[in-house]
């Protein structure tokens, strides 16, 4: 999990977690690779997106911490 918790971003199959040296954790949006409407690390918690999509298994991309 992002520290804070990313809200909606949590449970969405575009989330991507980058971790630092640090141990902070943050959720980057895949989806601003390719649509300038999403913001590379939205200001969090997101409450509604309509970009989301559920997420039923943890992409292998996931940072593991
Ligand atoms: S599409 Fe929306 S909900 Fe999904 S990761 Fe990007 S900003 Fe978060």
């Amino acid at each position: 999990m992002p520290n804070p918790p990313a809200g909606l971003c949590d449970s969405c199959a575009h989330q991507k977690l980058i971790g630092n040296t640090r141990g902070s954790v943050f959720s980057m949006c895949l989806r601003a690779r390719t649509d300038e409407r999403y913001p590379k690390y939205p200001r969090i918690p997101v409450g509604a997106c309509p970009g989301w999509e559920r997420r039923d298994q943890p992409p292998a991309d996931r940072a593991s911490s």
